[in-house]
């Protein structure tokens, strides 16, 4: 069938790719981009960084400005996808209006896990997700003195250390016994642990929270596990993620910890595509189906689609890769770490600046690096390729990536 209208529904980084790439592309038909949220679309990582410290503003956030969506003819419409009609191929919105399409790409992202307790509604207790969140956060934050964190993952975790630099009394309530510890080894859990630790930030592991307390509609306190009080005037949790996925189920797609798509990011209805947060997809990497969070996922996702709507269609096997900033601190994960059975660790852990690389069973699968930038690029060109580096080469004395790389061109 030919291709005259794609409708995109969801507008954040994976929507907002696949309209550019098919314009990159070639693709000269209709472009609909249905996005829920108010504004021009956005990126969202500088959220829990950059913005949230006052150093960027609005604009550096929006991918484009306004005249980009007329001049590339892409119909951007804020507007929310209410029912998908896949017999007629028509989307129906919130406003009322349908759109008709060839191909449908479903970009739907992902939404926060709420906190499970009492006084989780008060007033101060915020997640960290859309620009809205960020904006209502930000003058709360600056008054704040006590601030409890939910989570010491990625969100959780960024948010701490700019709440510290800031000036404010940080504690953070962790389930588990480490940092981060669904993403990153031990070895780099424990450089997290140091820094938070050196900067104020009190880590409180093995803890979570029974009730939030509040005066006057406002949070004043947090009551942990083992029944201590916290003063608190200010609670933001990062507990995860839970992928959008009512509107595939609605409209009877197959649905599996996101939505379930194939080796080429199709549904089970091959006019739809899903992708981004989302999607659940095989792993190149782990053989099983798998949903990423991450800004590379969602992009080079959407590149793909793009690239098999202009009749390019590839096996979705990019290599996934990932940073996170606190303060100093500048993280790149290249690979999945997932079932790591040993670890080597280059540079000096005392100067802030090492690489852990994961093995399973004596093959790399990840490299996490700590501001050593030029070992995350080169990982990632090793670890995209068959040649594979082992734990026995690694662990030699005076290894080197960058020579192990030009050795093995
Ligand atoms: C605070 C924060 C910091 C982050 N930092 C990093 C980082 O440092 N590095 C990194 O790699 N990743 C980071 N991420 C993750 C990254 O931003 C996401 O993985 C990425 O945005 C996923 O893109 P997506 O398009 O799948 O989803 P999103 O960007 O979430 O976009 C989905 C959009 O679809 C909209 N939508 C949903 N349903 C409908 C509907 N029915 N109709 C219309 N619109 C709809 C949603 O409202 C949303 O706007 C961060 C995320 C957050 C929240």
């Amino acid at each position: 069938m030919s291709l005259h209208s794609v409708v995109i529904v969801g507008a954040g980084q994976a929507g907002y790719q696949v309209a550019a790439s098919l314009r990159q592309e070639g693709f000269s038909g209709d472009i609909c981009l249905i996005g829920n949220e108010t504004g021009l679309p956005y990126q969202r990582p500088p959220l829990s960084k950059a913005y949230l410290l006052g150093k960027i503003g609005v604009t550096n956030l929006c991918f484009r400005p306004e005249a980009y969506y007329a001049e590339q003819r892409i119909d951007y419409r804020n507007d929310a996808a209410c029912a998908i009609d896949r017999g007629n191929r028509r989307v129906t919105l919130a406003s009322g209006a349908a759109v008709s399409y060839d191909h449908l790409v479903l970009a739907l992202g992902a939404h926060n896990r709420m906190l499970p307790v009492q006084g989780s509604e008060l007033d101060g207790v915020f997640g960290l997700k859309t620009l809205a969140d960020a904006d209502a956060l930000k003058p709360r934050l600056a008054q704040s003195r006590h601030v409890v964190v939910v989570g010491a993952g990625f969100i959780g975790l960024e948010f701490a250390a700019v709440a510290s630099a800031l000036g404010a009394a940080v504690h953070v309530l962790e389930l588990g016994d480490r940092p981060m510890a669904r993403a990153v080894s031990c070895e780099m859990s424990e450089a997290f642990r140091l820094a938070h630790d050196g900067w104020g930030v009190h880590l409180d592991f093995h803890q979570g929270l029974t009730r939030i307390d509040g005066v006057d509609g406002k949070v004043s306190s947090v009551v942990t596990s083992d029944g201590r009080i916290l003063p608190a005037d200010l609670v933001v949790f990062g507990i995860g993620v839970i992928p959008n996925v009512t509107l595939a189920a609605e409209a009877g797609l197959a649905i599996d910890n996101g939505i379930k798509v194939d080796a080429h990011l199709l549904t089970s209805d091959p006019a739809i595509s899903a992708i981004g947060d989302a999607a659940c997809f095989p792993s190149h990497f782990l053989e099983r189906h798998i949903r990423l969070e991450s800004v590379q996922n969602a992009v080079d996702q959407a590149r793909n689609v793009a690239a098999r709507l202009m009749g390019k269609p590839l096996v979705y096997a990019a290599l996934p890769w990932f940073w996170t900033d606190q303060r100093d601190l500048k993280l790149q994960i290249a690979g999945l770490s997932e079932g790591y059975d040993s670890t080597v660790v280059l540079g000096v852990a005392q100067e802030r600046q090492i690489t852990v690389l994961c093995f399973r069973r004596g093959q790399l699968v990840a490299a996490e690096t700590l501001n050593r930038p030029a070992d995350h690029m080169v990982a990632r060109r090793i670890l995209a390729r068959p040649a594979m580096l082992t734990e026995q080469e690694a662990a030699a004395p005076g290894f080197d990536l960058k020579a192990w790389e030009l050795a093995h061109r």
